[in-house]
């Protein structure tokens, strides 16, 4: 079942991001990007980066998960809990783990730098969703994931449950959809729904350092780093890179350095 799970993982995200993009182009929920053809190819690109980077580097990342579960490394492999538990724990464990380094990517000038490629997308959709600087998914997706299994313990079947999870999750969060306030409104209050993710893509910056929750929005509950608002009232992206021209691939991977 895991190993099925593992090797669907890669259909499950190509599906979902084709799946999302097709109801946000008929039914979308605000105003489609003027430009949306060159937005979508450029976002195209910069994910086509991420992808095949963060595919290498999950390679290695699994060789963390095996090594850590041959040497009962981590918080987990040193108490004994039924399966179910652990693969709970484990989930919880990493996602708060992503919570605190996404919080230090907003907080830290030089982490800013590069995850501002993903913050200055003035029109969000599912394209949004894998647009990194290649220099943040080396390390948020493959330093940061491959330190959290060996720190924390994980085991296979966690980690892959974890990315069932994470991905078609992030692909909703960003796409042009909005959810009936019924599911919406209660669902919320666990996961991070599109409606919540979309405040943490203002380009106003309180709000914009808030909502870092991956999966779960209880962190930004305990921590204090929720606001109210609607995704209808805010403008996306950053404001001193809205213009065209600076949304470019080129521009863009050259962003993090930058004197700006
Ligand atoms: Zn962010």
């Amino acid at each position: 079942m895991i190993e099925l799970l593992a090797n669907l993982q890669p259909l499950i995200l190509v599906g979902m991001l084709i799946l999302m993009y097709g109801i946000e182009n008929m039914r979308p929920y605000l105003q489609k990007a003027p430009n949306q053809k060159q937005h979508d190819l450029r976002n195209a690109g910069m994910s086509l980066i991420s992808f095949v980077i963060n595919g290498l580097l999950g390679l290695g990342v699994l060789v963390s998960v095996e090594w850590t579960a041959a040497n009962q490394f981590g918080i987990l492999n040193q108490i004994t809990l039924p399966n179910w538990v652990e693969i709970i724990l484990g989930v919880l464990l990493i996602d708060l783990g992503s919570y605190g380094m996404h919080n230090l990517s907003h907080r830290i000038p030089l982490l800013w730098r590069f995850h501002r490629v993903h913050h200055s997308d003035p029109n969000l959709n599912a394209t949004s969703s894998l647009r990194f600087h290649p220099f943040e998914v080396v390390l948020t997706q493959g330093i940061y994931q491959a330190a959290a299994v060996v720190l924390f313990g994980i085991s296979m079947p966690t980690f892959i449950i974890y990315g069932c999870i994470a991905l078609p999750l992030i692909i909703l969060q960003h796409s042009n959809v909005k959810w009936p306030d019924w599911i919406e409104q209660p669902t919320r209050y666990i996961f991070a729904t599109p409606g919540w993710h979309k405040i943490h893509h203002s380009d106003d910056r309180p709000l914009t350092d808030s909502h870092f929750g991956d999966v779960f929005t209880f962190w930004d509950r305990i921590f204090g780093t929720w606001r109210p608002t609607r995704p209808e009232d805010i403008q996306y992206g950053l404001t001193e890179f809205k213009e065209d021209s600076k949304q470019s691939i080129g521009y863009q991977m050259m962003l993090p350095f930058r004197k700006n």
